[in-house]
């Protein structure tokens, strides 16, 4: 089968070269497993950290030589597990390839998919690892509150399209976003829920949230870190809480520094700052799937997916993810799909 192999570690910045697509032969069906044909890959920012050495991530580091993994959405081709037989959608790990051999114990509870409840690429986003990530980090870690004002970072993106309009139907007051430039700026506010937006290329964003939130913040769901969180620490009233997502502004070391001492602010606020990882928070899953497919099938919410098509272009979709390329969630196409 096709796989995307990582030629090599990138120095800096990744590039085109660092990737290639290689034949490997597919190990043969055991007992309890599946051969899956993917149809769709999600690419995510966390692969940036994995792909280097230097940066310790809360999964395997890629290996120069080997095939990068990551979210896949497939359809079972040959079973050797009787509750998933040929023609069941399933989402899976084994990404970043056309085919797949795997245990059908790895097809975690969640795995297998109804594709008449939602379309497929909607289960790897909105319904998916980064609309479930938005969902806990808004209501389980941020606590989110009616009459809340809630900050977005990257609010464009994967997690940001669904943060915004979840906090909305949940109840919160005001909804603010930051992205990078005046046109998707603008799509928070026509399509994803958004009350107002910010370029943060444009204009500082400690200024942005003075102007646009001048009574101040309750919750920020941080997806960049630097100096927007740092603005959002000026900006959060007395309780405010944090839920600390990603770090989109860090990667590879290229973030600004800024200042830790500003943290002086949560103690003067009381604030709570939470890291999280989604993975840790299964058991909100099924509660998180029901209301998001009540939502999705009142529409009352809009699921958008940046798609590019073909094993070959995957590398260039995850260097376009990283430079903002992407509006909602980025996904790969493999042909046949
Ligand atoms: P996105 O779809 O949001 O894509 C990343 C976006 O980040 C780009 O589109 C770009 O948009 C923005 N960006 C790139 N560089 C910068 C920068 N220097 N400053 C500000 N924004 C930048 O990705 P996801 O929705 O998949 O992920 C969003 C965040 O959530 C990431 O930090 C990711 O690591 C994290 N995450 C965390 C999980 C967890 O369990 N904690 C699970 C899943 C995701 P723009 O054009 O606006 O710059």
């Amino acid at each position: 089968t096709r796989v995307v192999c990582l030629v090599r570690r990138p120095d800096g910045e990744p590039l085109p070269g660092d990737f290639a697509v290689e034949e490997r032969p597919l190990p043969p069906v055991g007992e309890g497993q599946l051969l899956v044909r993917n149809l769709y890959m999600s690419v995510d920012p966390s692969m940036r950290g994995r792909l280097s050495t230097t940066e310790k991530h809360y999964t395997h580091n890629f290996t120069p030589g080997s095939p990068l993994d990551g979210r896949a959405l497939g359809v079972v081709e040959e079973s050797r597990c009787a509750s998933l037989p040929p023609g069941t959608y399933v989402r899976h790990q084994l990404g970043w390839r056309e085919r797949a051999v795997l245990d059908a114990a790895a097809v975690d509870g969640a795995g297998r998919i109804d594709p008449e409840l939602a379309p497929l690429p909607t289960w790897l986003g909105l319904l998916g690892q980064t609309g479930f990530t938005a969902y806990v980090g808004l209501t389980r870690i941020a606590r989110l509150c009616p009459g809340d004002t809630v900050f977005v970072s990257a609010a464009a993106g994967a997690v940001g399209t669904a943060a915004g309009q979840f906090a909305r139907l949940l109840g919160a007051d005001r909804v603010i976003g930051t992205a990078g430039g005046p046109d998707k700026c603008a799509l928070l506010v026509k399509e994803f829920g958004y009350d107002a937006a910010a370029d943060y290329r444009a204009e500082p964003v400690r200024d942005a949230l003075a102007r646009l939130a001048p009574d101040g913040i309750d919750v920020y769901f941080d997806n960049v870190g630097g100096e927007q969180l740092a603005a959002a620490l000026h900006a959060l009233r007395t309780g405010g809480r944090v839920a600390l997502c990603g770090m989109m502004s860090q990667f590879g070391g290229a973030g600004r520094t800024v200042d830790i001492n500003q943290l002086i602010q949560a103690v003067l606020k009381r604030l709570t700052l939470s890291g999280f990882i989604v993975r840790d928070h299964e058991d909100l899953r099924p509660e998180f799937e029901q209301r998001v497919a009540g939502w999705l099938a009142e529409g009352r919410i809009t699921a958008r997916e940046t798609v590019v098509d073909g094993l070959e272009n995957a590398a260039g979709a995850l260097l376009s993810l990283l430079g903002g390329g992407n509006v909602g969630k980025m996904l790969v196409r493999l042909d046949g799909s």
